[in-house]
């Protein structure tokens, strides 16, 4: 996967600062925000499901040992 930086604006065109997560003209969001927004959202749902196993999996054992 290739690391291309991101220059100037989808939306409007603009240059870009270095690192920018919005572009400061029309305020859209640049590659690397969005990149970071669908890893953020990876690692959230990740966690949930790690959470709802092991609330599921407790639970399963409790009603086993009664
Ligand atoms: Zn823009």
């Amino acid at each position: 996967m290739a690391m291309q930086v991101q220059v100037a604006c989808d939306s409007c065109g603009a240059e870009l600062v270095p690192d920018a997560a919005y572009c400061e003209r029309c305020g859209t969001r640049t590659h690397r925000a969005k990149r970071m927004v669908r890893l953020a959202i990876r690692v959230e749902l990740l966690f949930f499901f790690l959470v709802c196993a092991v609330v599921v999996g407790f639970a399963w054992i409790y009603s086993v040992q009664k």
